[in-house]
């Protein structure tokens, strides 16, 4: 994914995996480490968790997205472009956490922009 919103900028950087475990406070520093590991984090390649963004897999949809919850603003998975939805839309993923409404709306309104994947 890309490290930050292409359209406001805003990052979708948050901490690194270990930070972010350890100020759950569920976790000593060994233990951190261990989990860190299963999300692929190693000190080589200290990944971090993804901030203000969604990852959103629409169940009737072969494409994936990003909701933006800074600016709100649908991207592609793969290439990050631009996907304009309905504002009542966003809302029911933001306010309701209802993806069956975008998964629908993407079926009958985007597909015709197929897209290799
Ligand atoms: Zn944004």
């Amino acid at each position: 994914m890309p490290d930050q919103c292409p359209s406001c900028g805003h990052t979708w950087l948050g901490d690194e995996i270990t930070v972010g475990l350890l100020k759950t406070g569920c976790y000593s520093l060994l233990t951190a480490v261990e989990a860190a590991a299963q999300y692929g984090w190693t000190p080589e390649n200290r990944k971090r968790f993804n901030e203000h963004v969604l990852f959103i897999e629409p169940m009737f949809s072969r494409h994936n997205f990003w909701l933006c919850l800074k600016c709100e603003k649908f991207h592609h998975w793969y290439d990050g472009e631009y996907v304009w939805v309905p504002r009542e839309i966003v809302n029911d993923i933001l306010h309701d956490d209802d993806t069956l409404a975008v998964s629908q709306w993407l079926a009958e309104h985007r597909e015709e922009q197929s897209r290799e994947t």
